[in-house]
């Protein structure tokens, strides 16, 4: 039995770790690898590589969602996915990114929340956080993908037309910090809107961004994506098991994922 995380690039994912770490603590006989698809291949490819099941990752969850024969749940209104079930002739997809984020901030009952960046993850978190009863805005550094948000009712703004007000969770779902040493939004903006937060979520996980940096040093409650990251991978595997008919012991799956980076 095997599955896949789907990317490019790909070298670096996280996904195999986890997964084949739960298999061995489930006592499983799977096996979880990487799979690099050229930004050229037709996504149909990956039908012939007799998977059961995939992760999809940048830059192809959009790509993902076109492809499947039905989607569930809020991928529907995602419009993305990152987890796909080959079943018969079928591709099955789901959107695991945006509970997996939810879990991470539920325990803080948060009424309001402001995302930065209006990429494809940005889409995942808006709309749970909006099922959930949140009041979302979402702003980002251009107009165009703001678009999306603002045809969705969603508040949005570009970091020139942004106006500050507070918000309880700060969401930072931009790449910058990651490779340099920027912040996602100028520091005279972000220091008002971390001061009257209650707690600052950056999305790239394995490094202190100047993000999380900013947050630490206002005495700001912080995290980086690695929970999401988790979480994300535990309900994926669910999502893959139960199309095999394999039962899991949820408490044994959370323990192996928890420890395995
Ligand atoms: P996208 O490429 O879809 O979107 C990126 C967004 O960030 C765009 O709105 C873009 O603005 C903005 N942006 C890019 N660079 C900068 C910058 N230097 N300053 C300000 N804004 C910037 O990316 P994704 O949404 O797919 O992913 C975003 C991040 O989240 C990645 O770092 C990814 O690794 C991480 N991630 C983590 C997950 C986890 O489980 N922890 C899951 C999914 C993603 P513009 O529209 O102007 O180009």
């Amino acid at each position: 039995m095997q599955f896949a995380v789907v990317g490019n690039p790909i070298h670096h994912s996280l996904s195999p770790i986890l997964h084949n770490s739960a298999y061995k603590a489930l006592g499983i006989k799977g096996f979880y690898g990487r799979y690099l698809l050229e930004q050229n291949q037709a996504f149909s490819i990956l039908k012939d590589l007799h998977l059961k099941g995939a992760n999809i990752t940048v830059p192809f969850k959009e790509i993902a969602f076109q492809s499947c024969d039905e989607v569930f749940g809020i991928a529907r209104e995602i419009g993305a996915v990152n987890t796909i079930v080959f079943q018969k002739d079928k591709i099955l997809g789901y959107n695991t990114d945006a509970l997996g984020f939810y879990q991470c901030v539920e325990s803080l009952n948060p009424k309001n929340a402001l995302i930065i960046g209006a990429g494809g993850s940005a889409k995942a978190l808006a709309y749970i956080l909006k099922e959930k009863g949140l009041s979302v805005t979402i702003t980002n550094r251009s107009q165009e993908r703001l678009n999306h948000f603002t045809q969705a009712g969603f508040q949005s703004s570009t970091f020139e037309n942004f106006v500050l007000q507070e918000y309880e969770i700060l969401i930072n779902t931009t790449p910058a910090g990651l490779t340099d040493s920027s912040l996602p939004m100028d520091s005279a903006v972000l220091t008002p809107l971390l001061k009257a937060s209650k707690f600052a979520f950056d999305l790239v996980y394995g490094k202190q961004t100047p993000f999380l940096n900013l947050a630490k040093s206002l005495n700001v409650a912080h995290s980086d994506g690695k929970q999401m990251l988790i979480n994300q991978a535990i309900l994926a595997f669910e999502i893959f098991m139960e199309s095999q008919n394999i039962s899991v012991d949820k408490t044994i799956l959370r323990q192996s994922m928890q420890t395995a980076l």
